[in-house]
């Protein structure tokens, strides 16, 4: 398995071909695939990263708190952001970890501090079906860059949940509830969660909860891509 990402990994950063066009690239991506990335810009809720105006608290987040204090979001998950996700996580190209996690970065106030940076745990099971983490992978890069300490095992998956991506969104914070355990006291914290791509936020949220449980004074999403509002959410 390693053998294999490692060539991965090789050809990616040594090949000179851009990962998305296989035009020449000096990096994993040419600068025109760069600029096509869809960067989320836009005024957003400070809480959630969905469009509102002004960035004003949006009128869910008014409604119903989340357990999460803030969301930053670098990219749209749309083309061609959703493409590279994907690729990382279920095609093992671990190269594209470093591009996504100094996206994220750039997109980070300048100077921000947490006590702790937490990638979404997988499941042992997932873990070992996929054979890493793509949010750790990702994380490694932003706490490099942030110099925010890296913290994969204050929290863990306490039970296996069916993928989020087949449920309707009713049903995802049914099917995320109690999926994990802190391992930790974390009195007074202030924890970063990454996570790769923020849908309807149920597993941040439910995360969050735990980690407030836990005694965290403050939780915040640093997520690579965010999908548009959904419908009826
Ligand atoms: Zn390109
Ligand atoms: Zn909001």
């Amino acid at each position: 398995m390693l053998g294999r990402l490692t060539r991965r990994f090789a050809n990616l950063a040594f090949g000179g071909s851009c990962f998305l066009c296989r035009g020449a690239a000096e990096g994993v991506l040419c600068a025109a695939c760069d600029a096509d990335l869809p960067r989320l810009t836009a005024p957003a809720c400070p809480r959630c990263a969905l469009p509102a105006q002004e960035g004003a608290l949006c009128g869910r987040c008014l409604a119903r708190p989340p357990a999460y204090d803030a969301t930053v979001a670098a990219l749209a998950y749309a083309f061609p952001a959703d493409v590279l996700v994907r690729a990382l996580k279920f095609h093992g190209e671990l190269a594209l970890a470093p591009l996504l996690g100094r996206m994220l970065a750039a997109r980070l106030p300048r100077g921000v501090r947490v006590d702790f940076l937490l990638p979404m745990p997988l499941s042992a099971a997932r873990l070992r079906e996929r054979g890493f983490n793509q949010s750790l992978e990702i994380a490694r890069q932003v706490a490099a860059a942030t110099g925010c300490p890296l913290a994969p095992l204050l929290a863990e998956r306490s039970r296996d949940t069916p993928p989020q991506l087949g449920l309707p969104l009713a049903e995802r914070a049914h099917n995320v509830r109690g999926a994990f355990r802190c391992t930790q006291d974390l009195a007074r914290a202030e924890i970063a969660v990454l996570d790769d791509v923020m849908t309807t936020g149920a597993t941040l949220e439910e995360l969050a909860a735990t980690l407030k449980r836990a005694g965290a004074a403050r939780v915040v999403n640093w997520v690579v891509a965010r999908t548009p509002a959904p419908a009826d959410a």
